[in-house]
């Protein structure tokens, strides 16, 4: 599943960002979630259409369960300045952040004479700078290892280590502007087996103090325009308020928000916009037994959106009936649906839309 990675100063929220997500797990615990890791937490995606299809597939009394995808979100500590150099970052915090999607980078953007700033001063856009030039650093540090070992294998003849050899090198002269390794142009796709970080795409959250939700302060502007030249987004939150909402019941947290003005929780906002960086879509599976929701890449076809629910139909994927969600909703169930000629029967070449209702036809 994704995964989204939490990297940021000391003292600028995270920890206060990560417990209102574990909290928010608690909360939703009739979710059928594994254990996990402590320093994993997940989300929901808020997604209204569900409830839309819990209803229409409701028989008396028996209300079919609705089972939200979610996003996970990582952790990552241990992120500090100079951290590259010295003893360098450590091997857990690097299996960390390679390990995701995307990273959330948290930056301080409250004032507040009672937490103590790293650098002496609120400036979110030195601190976005110290954080990336950190990851800059490990980048070229281990991809300077990599280059080494491709070299020697180019010089006996090996084409392919030749051509990911001059890959390297590109990739090292983007890095050595201290530029992250995203904001180049290759010849070829990075392979992933770089485990390189700032290939990953970014998500700028901006911690503003509770009173700060609805106005928009200096910092949280200097960390937009920032964001705007790197092509990045910004989710302005209050990691505080985070808190406080994830451990009130969903009525209650909705009055609260009206209260402070604002539509949407800071963390379903985060959530949203980590699915459109990632490219993200959902599809559905829909009936009496139960309403779900599937994460897929933007731009997969039929039968690999099917191997997500179960990699056996993938392996035999016939073809798959398809519907819109919203005529579903219409139809009011697939009887009626395919009686009015909505419900459409789709290949291995279909590629999949967001809000699709699918139901697979295989032979395992
Ligand atoms: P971390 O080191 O990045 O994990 O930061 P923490 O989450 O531990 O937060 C550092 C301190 O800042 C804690 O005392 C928090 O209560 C406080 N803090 C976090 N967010 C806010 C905020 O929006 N406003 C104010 N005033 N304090 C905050």
């Amino acid at each position: 599943n994704l995964a989204i990675g939490i990297v940021g100063l000391p003292n600028v929220g995270k920890s206060t960002l990560f417990n209102a997500i574990t909290r928010a797990n608690a909360v939703a615990a009739n979710f059928p979630f594994a254990t996990i890791e402590p320093n994993v937490g997940r989300v929901t995606v808020p997604d209204e259409r569900l409830s839309a299809l819990s209803q229409v597939f409701t028989k008396g009394d028996r209300v079919p369960p609705i089972i939200p995808t979610y996003v996970e979100f990582v952790d990552i500590a241990g992120l500090v300045k100079g951290a590259s150099k010295g003893e360098g970052l450590g091997n857990q915090f690097l299996a960390n952040i390679r390990e995701v999607d995307a990273i959330a980078h948290v930056v301080r953007c409250f004032e507040d004479d009672n937490v103590i700033h790293v650098a002496g001063r609120v400036d979110p856009v030195d601190d976005i700078e110290t954080i990336n030039t950190e990851l800059i650093l490990a980048d070229l540090a281990g991809l300077e290892k990599r280059l080494t070992n491709l070299q020697k294998k180019a010089k006996g003849n090996d084409k392919e280590a030749a051509a990911l050899a001059s890959l390297a090198e590109q990739i090292i002269a983007v890095l050595g502007e201290g530029k992250p390794a995203r904001a180049g142009s290759y010849d070829m796709p990075v392979p992933k087996d770089f485990g390189l970080i700032t290939t990953k795409p970014v998500i700028y959250v901006a911690n503003v103090g509770e009173d700060e939700l609805t106005e928009e302060n200096e910092h949280v502007q200097a960390v937009r325009e920032y964001a705007e030249r790197e092509g990045a987004l910004v989710v302005k939150i209050s990691a505080q308020i985070e808190g406080e909402l994830a451990a009130m019941p969903e009525d209650e947290a909705r009055e609260f928000l009206t209260e402070l003005g604002v539509q949407e929780s800071g963390l379903d906002q985060l959530v949203k916009v980590g699915y459109d960086t990632l490219g993200l879509i959902t599809f559905i599976t829909s009936g009496e037994k139960e309403v779900r929701a599937w994460t897929i890449r933007n731009g997969e076809k039929a039968p690999e959106a099917a191997g997500e629910i179960h990699t056996d139909l993938e392996k035999g994927f016939i073809r798959a009936e398809v519907i819109e969600w919203d005529k579903m909703v219409e139809a009011g169930g697939w009887a009626n649906a395919k009686a009015k000629g909505w419900v459409r029967t789709e290949g291995k070449e279909y590629v999949m839309k967001d809000g699709d209702i699918m139901n697979v036809l295989h032979n395992s």
